[in-house]
């Protein structure tokens, strides 16, 4: 493993560096999955730019909408104040990424440009239809998180692209977020499935006027269970209503068998867990049916 190690002290520095090397480069940020990625020879930059001096992208910011700079880390995310309450799953997707030891170096933007189809954090971000904002020698471009994830480890980042920030909306009045990952033991384990899920329901919390269902390790990439949604909303949800959904979103992923699960049982715990992702939504809201 030879290559050139760079510390850009500047947003600016990082950027001209980036376009500099394009492909030949990567940045470094928890470097949680990039230096295993480095050392079993998936990838072999030849220059790595650290992002570990750059300043200001370690920040949240949450007045109206919300801002995750790139290089906050899941243990910020975990211990954000702003985060208890409706927004509640991005807690409980960072919280059970590793360990301790990684949660205080792995950050948001590395798992989002990591795109691995069973990233913890990434569907949650997904169902707050989170935007992604990427820097280069051109200037800034801020698309949707569901378009920049093109395949495994694909993304629409152009090479030598800096990812700056994740963007969403504040909830509206009478939502809540949830989020369950099934895992082979309970810590250190990449998702067999994981599911995040949204729900809004009217002023008087009898019906669903917005849901949003990601599934996550059963597809190429992080995806939306559209067909799950679009049976949510304008109803009231009961918890017939609710196993439905979770039907439907075992039938449209597209779940693989590997050394984790077969595709039958991943489509058993699509089924499974989001229904119990929505009932917890339900019950954090405090109404439905
Ligand atoms: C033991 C262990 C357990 C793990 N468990 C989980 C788990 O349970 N759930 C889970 O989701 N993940 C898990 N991971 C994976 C990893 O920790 C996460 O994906 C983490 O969020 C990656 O962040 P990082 O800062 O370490 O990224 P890095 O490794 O630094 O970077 C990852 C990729 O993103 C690129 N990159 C990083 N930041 C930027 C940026 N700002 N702009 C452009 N490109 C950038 C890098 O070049 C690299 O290609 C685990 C990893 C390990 C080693």
């Amino acid at each position: 493993m030879s290559f050139e190690y760079h510390e850009p002290a500047a947003v600016a520095e990082a950027v001209a560096l980036g376009a500099r090397f394009g492909e030949a480069g990567r940045f470094l940020a928890g470097g949680t999955d990039l230096i295993i990625q480095m050392r079993r020879g998936k990838v072999a930059p030849r220059h790595v730019l650290s992002l570990h001096r750059v300043p200001g992208l370690d920040r949240i910011e949450a007045n109206g909408a919300i801002t995750l700079g790139a290089l906050v880390t899941h243990r910020a995310v975990e211990r954000c104040a702003d985060f208890q309450g409706p927004l509640g799953a991005l807690v409980e997707g960072a919280r059970v990424v590793g360990g301790h030891q990684i949660r205080n170096v792995a950050t948001v933007g590395g798992n989002v440009v990591n795109a691995s189809p069973a990233a913890d954090v990434v569907p949650v971000l997904l169902t707050l239809d989170a935007t992604v904002t990427c820097l280069g020698p051109d200037g800034e471009r801020t698309l949707p998180l569901e378009g920049f994830l093109t395949g495994p480890g694909q993304t629409a980042r152009r090479p030598g692209e800096l990812l700056t920030a994740i963007r969403f909306e504040r909830l509206p009045p009478a939502s809540a977020t949830a989020f369950l990952k099934a895992g082979r033991r309970r810590a250190m384990e990449i998702s067999v499935v994981c599911v995040a899920a949204r729900l809004t329901l009217d002023p008087a919390r009898e019906r669903c006027l917005a849901a949003r269902i990601t599934l996550g390790a059963v597809a190429p990439t992080t995806m939306r269970a559209r067909a799950a949604e679009r049976a949510l909303e304008g109803r009231p949800l009961t918890d017939d209503v609710l196993r439905e959904a979770g039907r439907l979103a075992a039938g449209e992923c597209r779940p693989i068998s590997d050394v984790r699960a077969s595709a039958r049982y991943r489509r058993l715990l699509v089924e499974t867990l989001v229904p119990r992702a929505l009932r917890r939504c339900r019950e954090r809201i405090g109404g439905g049916a």
